[in-house]
């Protein structure tokens, strides 16, 4: 088995990635810190979720839920980004800045699923484009993959949360057929679920991301392996070289 300077050589994360500074002004430890680092809570596998209280939102009615359904179910990759863009079926549409719909091969064998846009993603309109995603981006390339080749990255949740907090289960039902249409759509021949978010929407309950790792699920089908969250991994040292074997066994499992 690789040492965990091995791992984190591989991860290419020597020196070791470390928090950023607190914002000045902001105490260190205290709620006003964490809203700045969304990668402290201790929920192994899950990225730090924070509410805002002042920005929390209320669902609004879906008009014709089974028209709405009906119409996902059928998009094609053409229409699909601006489906989403326009989508008003929670809350969540009136304080995103830009929707998420995914990124990478729309062919590929590999399609990695997370939980949510966080403030960073929300204003470029990409999946896993801030600190968590440039860890995710080394893993990647430590298998000698790169986002755009390959490999596809969705979250549970095209909007971001206000807050980064965790995402409502009326939230995730309203999203779910546009990940289920992006998996249909896709085909993968493996699925990645970052985190109990994406786990627990793909596989049902609510099993911690230790129980469930380390065996091949399927979703539909189609194989699937549950690592932690990237930004779990950014505070827990250990549990890198954990996410480097699940990535192992996924590829293994796509080897065949
Ligand atoms: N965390 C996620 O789950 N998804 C992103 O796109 C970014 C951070």
């Amino acid at each position: 088995m690789a040492s965990r300077a091995d791992v984190l050589r591989e991860l290419n994360l020597v020196p070791e990635w470390r928090l950023r500074s607190p914002r000045p002004g902001v105490a260190a430890g205290g709620a006003s810190d964490a809203l700045v680092r969304p990668e402290t809570v201790p929920d192994a596998g899950a990225p730090m979720r924070v509410v805002e209280p002042d920005r929390a939102v209320a669902p609004i009615a879906i008009g014709d839920a089974g028209d709405r359904l009906e119409r996902i179910a059928a998009l094609q990759w053409d229409g699909f980004a601006a489906d989403v863009e326009s989508c008003t079926a929670c809350g969540l549409c009136r304080t995103r800045n830009k929707s998420v719909p995914g990124v990478g091969d729309v062919r590929a064998q590999w399609m990695l699923i997370g939980e949510a846009p966080g403030a960073d993603e929300d204003a470029r309109g990409e999946p896993f484009v801030g600190q968590a995603g440039r860890l995710l981006d080394n893993m990647l390339a430590a298998l000698g993959m790169n986002r755009r080749e390959n490999v596809y990255i969705a979250n549970v949740l095209k909007c971001r949360p206000p807050g980064n907090r965790t995402p409502e289960p009326a939230e995730v039902e309203a999203c779910r057929p546009y990940l289920e249409r992006q998996i249909a759509l896709i085909r993968p021949q493996l699925i990645l679920a970052l985190g109990k978010s994406a786990a627990s929407l793909l596989l049902g309950g609510d099993a911690s991301i230790a129980s469930l790792r380390g065996r091949v699920h399927r979703h539909s089908g189609v194989p699937l392996v549950v690592t932690y969250h990237p930004a779990y991994l950014l505070r827990s040292l250990p549990d890198k070289a954990k996410a480097w074997e699940d990535l192992l066994l996924a590829r293994r499992t796509l080897a065949g």
